[in-house]
Order: structure tokens, then sequence, then C-alpha cells
């Protein structure tokens, strides 16, 4: 549970997430979470605007700092992406701490009344005092979705992507739309094709800058693939054994991307 009601000294041990910009202090050497005092950080980054506890990593607390000055040591300054390669743990805490970065930058002021929020210190939550409005950080749910056709799967290429990188298709959940709504209304936006059978998969922190990725798989009903104007590129059958460039397995499209190649493979195996 994150809680911000410890006021933080310069003895305060711990693991030490630096933020600025959504980005982490992670210069090149470094392999691993930084773990110090709080005094030790202060010549490199001055006292803290915003600090507070995020958690635990190996039996030890891990902390936030937030950088809000512009910095001209870029070189130092990862995207929680590149982080992936540290393993879920570490990857999921600097996810916490660039959103946590995020939610106070954008919630210094109350939505409904304009005056000044403050953090409460049982919760991660933004109170108003005067007209007692409460927000907490927002999460944006998002579905990714693999349509398996007998042997083959669908993968798309997005507007965003460059040629010959495909993916499965992705899409955020509207207002009180289930998971299972959204993966088939995405599906049917974007390639004009209709699914059914959805097997929930699993799920991942995306802090790109607040998204919570849901995976299902599921079965292609009908329709004949028709891409999206300005959103899908172009969208085809792949063979497992001949796919393009896809996600890594770090990320969960990559992972659903290996199951369903898996699921084939044993599907070819059982016939
Ligand atoms: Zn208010």
């Amino acid at each position: 549970m994150i809680s911000h009601s410890l006021p933080l000294q310069a003895d305060t041990q711990g693991y030490w997430l630096i933020v600025n910009q959504q980005r982490l202090y992670w210069p090149e050497a470094q392999h691993g979470l930084h773990f110090s005092r709080m005094a030790e950080l202060v010549p490199l980054f001055g006292e803290p605007e915003q600090s507070g506890a995020l958690g635990e990593f190996e039996g030890k607390p891990v902390y936030y700092w937030v950088v809000n000055d512009q910095r001209d040591d870029e070189e130092n300054w990862q995207n929680p992406r590149q982080l992936l390669r540290y393993g879920d743990a570490v990857f999921e805490l600097a996810a916490r701490a660039v959103q946590v970065a995020l939610f106070m930058q954008t919630h210094r002021f109350c939505g409904q009344c304009g005056s000044a929020m403050h953090l409460v210190s049982w919760e991660l939550a933004a109170l108003c005092h005067r007209c007692g409005h409460r927000c907490y950080p927002r999460i944006a749910p998002c579905v990714l979705v693999a349509v398996v056709k007998g042997e083959q799967l669908l993968l798309a290429r997005s507007s965003r992507h460059k040629a010959g990188f495909f993916s499965i298709l992705a899409g955020f959940v509207e207002s009180a739309e289930t998971l299972e709504q959204a993966a088939i209304r995405e599906v049917k936006e974007e390639v004009g094709i209709d699914i059914d059978q959805l097997e929930y998969v699993g799920s991942q922190p995306w802090p790109f800058p607040h998204s919570l990725m849901t995976g299902f798989i599921a079965r292609y009903v009908g329709g004949d693939i028709r891409c999206q104007p300005n959103e899908i590129e172009e969208a085809h059958w792949f063979e497992p054994d001949a796919l393009p460039e896809v996600p890594p397995v770090q990320t969960l499209s990559g992972q659903m991307i290996e199951q369903v190649k898996q699921q084939i493979a044993g599907n070819k195996k059982a016939t």
C-alpha cells in the first residue's frame, strides 16, 4: 500500500526511483534499483519537491522522488519501457513511480472548485479540503486481442508503427463497457472482423502514461479484413512459423503471440 504519511529524512534508507518528465534516473552503469540514504542523492537532485513510499523490493522500502527541473544530463534518464529487461518487479515499481509523479503533477488543483488539492496520508489520493472532492491516480484499461483463425493469427500494423512491425490488436475500454465488449468492438472497428470465445490471458501495467493492458485470445467468426483508416495501416493472417517482427516477450502482446504460436503448434501435433 502506498502511504504518504512519512516525512522522509536525510537518513531515510531504501531504493530510490527518481522521476523527471515520465523518465527515471538510471545511468548506463546502473544494473538494478539504486539503494542509498536520501542524503547521498540531495547533491545530485536538490531537496525533493515530492517524495514518498512506493512499496518494497526484496524486503526493503522503495521511495519515489520527483524532480521537476529541466535536466541537462539527458543520457542518464530512461523511459520505463527500457527497464522491462530487469524483470516484472522492477518494471512494476518503475511504472508506479512515473504514474504517481504524473498523478501529482496533474492533480494540483480541484477539478470541481479549483482550490489546491492535498495528498491524504492513508492512501494514494488527492483531496480538496474545501469541497471534499477526492481523486485517485488515473488507470486506463486497454484490451489486447489475439484473433486466431484455424492455424493463423491476425496481426496488424498500426499507423504509429514502422513498416514491417506487427502486433495483435489493441484499444481502450470505453465508459460502462466490459473488457469483453471492448475487445469485440475494437476488433470490429479496427479490422471489420467478428470474434467469439474470448479467453482471458493476463494483464500488465503499461505506464505510457497510465494504461493497464488486459489480454484475450479470441476465435475468428466471420468477416473480411477491412482496416480502419488512420488507425491500421495493414493487417494479415500469419502462419506461426512465418511471423513478421513483433513485440518482445517482456510485453504482454509478445507473450500472447508466443502463447498462440505454441497453441497452434500443439493443435497441429494433436491432429
Ligand atoms: Zn474542491
